[in-house]
């Protein structure tokens, strides 16, 4: 099935029902949206010339019209490459020389810089020429496909080497969006979605099973995270949720606005993506009520591998309660994850390894890298790269990307223990933990730390609480105090980059 269906019936079922808003004004019912993208699907074949098939860009920052462009593309029977818009040029580039994209959809301000070889038009959303496209031509009917055509381009956030596109099919989106019912949420068309994190990756993944519910889909005015806007948005809207990185909770929690604004309509935050440490986590239950979820995911599995329910979050009673909030919870509904030694044969309960995973949410493959593709799939499992063990329970414990754990004197080191150590010290807003090459060791393990303002934290004071928490040779030997942590544009810590800095002191 292709997954434009269900906005074609949203639009039949639903059509009175609020579709689009941008902040607190209304873009779009669903009927005047599954009637625009119907159109504008019309003119990707017809005036653009697009083939099923083709690839069309999206090069937006977050805007109402991400929607419209994301459903017309696959109405139309074409495959989608939403890119980040704050990429670097060249990286933008990158991925339109890779996918040989030959219509782009562009924010205003990104929309003349943009050229590739296979680029034949660049249309900006904001432009007259975007609105006059709607303005006439028929709506076309939706182009039938098959379950496994590419729907999604997903370029990985290539934290190491060059992005890679992972393709994923209408199948994968379909069962993505029915394991958001089954095992993150249920939603009713009066609740709605804010995209606060960037709609090219985890907040836009998201827009499908708000668009199956006939729910509404908020871009803030700011078109990214605000933590006051965050809250202002929810005196304007009810039954919100929001997909947010962790770093983005932490944000939103150490506002001023958190302790005191009514949070009545903030239905659910799904948060993932990264490492979300348990003290956040707890504080972020007490300010805002019990309104967690947690997903693990890749773009190779979109949204989809394990869950940490809402119930595992405020199960305070159950005596692993503790070590349910450190993992990642449960394999979602439609795949198996397990962990695996390096021959890819399972581990028992409680020892580290690979995590894999399998079922319907795993993408076919890279696109245009039958080598990256056998690696990632070979068995029939996706390779995840990310390291973690699995309880009795069948609770998944993420240890660490296998690139990140540090060896040294022959023992593994996993950096996100050694955080969550240092995390309790009050005067740390964020502290992120690398191995550092060292001739005897192997490696030693070396702390960057973010102070909170106008904290003072001292190296001694650090190492006394590691000393009281972890084993000698787990504790760092160096602790850098930086301003921030470089992070890519969804938020993650770029440990290659630290790796970097350190070998240049
Ligand atoms: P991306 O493909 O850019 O979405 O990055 C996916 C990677 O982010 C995963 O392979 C994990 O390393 C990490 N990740 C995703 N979700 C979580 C989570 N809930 N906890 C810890 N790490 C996560």
């Amino acid at each position: 099935m292709n997954v434009a269906r269900l906005l074609v019936r949203a639009g039949g079922a639903a059509a009175d029902r609020p579709a689009l808003y941008e902040g607190a004004a209304l873009r779009a019912t669903y009927g005047a949206l599954a009637e625009r993208v119907a159109t504008l699907a019309g003119h990707m074949r017809g005036r653009l010339g697009l083939d099923p098939g083709d690839r069309v860009a999206l090069v937006m920052a977050n805007c109402w019209q991400y929607v419209e462009v994301l459903f017309a593309t696959w109405h139309a029977g074409l495959v989608a490459v939403p890119i980040n818009a704050k990429l670097h040029p060249k990286e933008l580039t990158f991925i339109l020389d890779h996918t040989a994209a030959r219509v782009a959809f562009a924010s205003a301000d990104l929309a003349p810089d943009l050229s590739a070889p296979a680029l034949e038009a660049v249309i900006d959303v904001d432009s007259r020429e975007y609105g006059a496209l709607m303005a006439d031509g028929a709506p076309a009917p939706i182009e039938p496909c098959r379950p496994d055509d590419t729907a999604w381009l997903f370029y990985t956030s290539g934290t190491t080497g060059r992005p890679k596109g992972a393709m994923l099919s209408h199948r994968n989106l379909l069962a993505m969006t029915l394991s958001y019912f089954a095992d993150v949420d249920a939603i009713t068309a009066d609740d709605c979605i804010v995209h606060h994190a960037p709609m090219s990756h985890g907040s836009g993944m998201y827009i499908l099973p708000h668009v199956a519910a006939a729910a509404a889909q908020v871009v803030p005015e700011s078109r990214g995270f605000d933590p006051d806007e965050v809250f202002a948005l929810l005196t304007c809207h009810r039954g919100v949720s929001f997909f947010a990185a962790p770093t983005m909770v932490r944000r939103l929690i150490d506002s001023p606005e958190a302790g005191r604004a009514d949070t009545a309509n903030l239905k659910t935050i799904v948060y993932g993506g990264g490492p979300m440490y348990v003290a956040d986590c707890k504080r972020a239950m007490e300010l805002l009520g019990p309104k967690l979820v947690q997903i693990y995911g890749q773009g190779e599995s979109p949204m989809t591998i394990t869950c940490l329910s809402r119930r595992h979050h405020t199960d305070r009673n159950h005596p692993r309660h503790e070590a349910r909030l450190a993992s990642v919870g449960v394999a979602h509904t439609v795949v198996e994850a397990m962990v695996a030694d390096a021959d890819d044969q399972p581990l028992s309960c409680g020892e580290t390894g690979e995590v894999l995973v399998r079922g319907e949410t795993v993408m076919t493959g890279y696109w245009r890298n039958p080598d990256a593709t056998a690696e990632a799939l070979h068995g029939g499992w996706l390779h995840t790269g990310d390291v973690g063990a699995l309880d009795g329970d069948g609770f998944l414990t993420l240890k660490d990307r296998s690139k990140d754990v540090i060896i040294s004197g022959g023992a593994n080191i996993y950096p996100r223990e050694v955080e969550e150590i240092l995390l309790q010290h009050e005067g740390i807003a964020e502290a992120s933990v690398i191995g550092q090459p060292d001739p005897e060791w192997g490696e030693t393990v070396v702390a960057f730390i973010v102070t909170q303002p106008g904290a003072t934290v001292t190296p001694d004071a650090l190492e006394r609480l590691c000393l009281d928490h972890l084993a000698r040779f787990k504790k760092p030997k160096a602790y850098h105090f930086v301003a921030a942590l470089p992070k890519n544009n969804t938020g993650k810590v770029l440990k290659t980059e630290l790796r970097r800095l350190l070998s240049e002191t």
